[in-house]
C-alpha cells in the first residue's frame, strides 16, 4: 500500500515531466475509457490529494484521477525504453514529445471535467502533504471518535489524508501508543506532528525511514519485524491480520511476512513499549 510521500512523489515526477508538453497519444486501457483519445491534450499539471493523483489537461479541460492502491505505479520512459512491468499491467500510457508515462495496476482511472474534480474525491481530511495542511483540523476530526482504535483512526483518509499501513504502525510505536488503544487514550498533537515529520523527512526519498536509519532491514522499528526482538526492550514484536477497527487483536499469523493484500491490512506492535 504506497504511503502518502509516495504519491506525492509520483505526483511531483508527472508533473515535471509532462507539464507544459502536448499529448501526441493517449491509451486508456480500462473498458470505460476505451474510446478515450487525448491526443492534442496539453498537459497543465500533476497534484496529489492525499493519496489520490490528479493530473490536469486542457483542449479538452479534463482531469486524470488515477489511485495507486495496493500494487499500483506510474512509470517514466523515455521514448523507446523498455517498460519495467509487464504490458498487461498498464492501465493508462500518456505520450509526449519527450516521455511516455505508464500507470500500471492502477486502483482507480477516470476522467472527469477539471471544473468537477473535487467531485470525484472521496471526503478526505487534511492532507499531511498538502499546501493546506490544517493539523489543527486533523485533531479535531481524529478526536470525533474519541472510541476508534487509534490505528485505524490513523488509517481513515478522513480524518487526515496519507498514512498507509507502514506508518500506522510506525506511528502507533514512536508514541508508545497501542494500535487499539481509543483515541481518547493517545497523545493526538504528539501522534500528529511525528505524522508530518516522517512523511516530510521520506517524501524525497524512494526508501522510506522512521528510524533515521536508512538500511536495508533496519529502517522501521516495527513494520514488517515479526517476531525480532525491537529495538528498544527486545520483546518480540507482534503482529495482527485482525480488521484494525476490531476492538482487540484476534489472530497472529505468520503468514503475514508474505507480500500481498492481506499482509497490507496487518498491524505490528511491540507488547512492552506499547501495552494495552
Ligand atoms: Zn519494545
Amino acid at each position: 500500500m504506497p504511503e502518502g510521500d509516495t504519491v506525492w512523489r509520483t505526483a511531483q515526477h508527472l508533473d515535471q515531466a509532462l507539464t507544459g508538453s502536448v499529448l501526441q497519444r493517449s491509451d486508456f486501457r480500462v473498458p470505460a475509457l476505451a474510446t478515450v483519445d487525448l491526443a492534442g491534450a496539453a498537459v497543465q499539471g500533476t497534484v496529489s490529494r492525499g493519496k489520490h493523483l490528479l493530473t490536469r489537461f486542457s483542449d479538452p479541460a479534463v482531469t486524470l484521477h488515477t489511485h495507486l492502491k495496493m500494487e499500483g505505479s506510474w512509470h517514466l520512459y523515455r521514448p523507446g525504453t523498455r517498460w519495467r512491468r509487464p504490458a498487461h499491467q498498464a492501465r493508462v500510457v500518456l505520450v509526449t514529445e519527450t516521455w511516455t508515462a505508464v500507470g500500471f495496476a492502477l486502483g482507480t482511472v477516470e476522467l472527469v471535467e477539471t471544473a468537477t474534480e473535487s467531485d470525484v474525491l472521496p471526503d478526505l481530511g487534511p492532507d499531511l502533504l498538502g499546501p493546506d495542511w490544517d493539523e489543527d483540523e486533523a485533531l479535531r476530526r481524529l478526536s470525533a471518535s474519541p472510541d476508534r482504535p487509534v490505528g485505524a483512526a490513523l488509517l481513515d483518509q478522513r480524518n487526515l489524508a496519507g498514512i498507509g499501513n507502514l506508518y500506522k504502525s510506525e506511528l502507533c510505536f514512536l508514541v508508545g501508543a497501542n494500535p487499539w488503544a481509543p483515541v481518547a487514550a493517545v497523545d493526538l498533537p504528539r501522534l500528529v506532528r511525528r505524522a508530518k515529520a516522517v512523511l516530510e523527512a521520506n517524501k524525497h526519498r524512494v526508501e522510506q525511514t522512521t528510524t533515521g536509519d536508512l538500511r536495508r532491514g533496519r529502517q522501521t522499528w516495527v513494520y514488517r519485524r515479526e517476531r525480532q526482538p525491537c529495538r528498544r526492550c527486545g520483546t518480540p514484536v507482534r503482529v495482527a491480520m485482525a480488521d484494525p477497527d476490531l476492538a482487540s487483536p484476534s489472530a497472529t499469523s505468520p503468514s503475514a511476512s508474505s507480500k500481498g493484500p492481506v499482509s497490507e491490512r496487518a498491524t505490528y506492535w511491540c507488547p512492552t513499549c506499547q501495552p494495552r
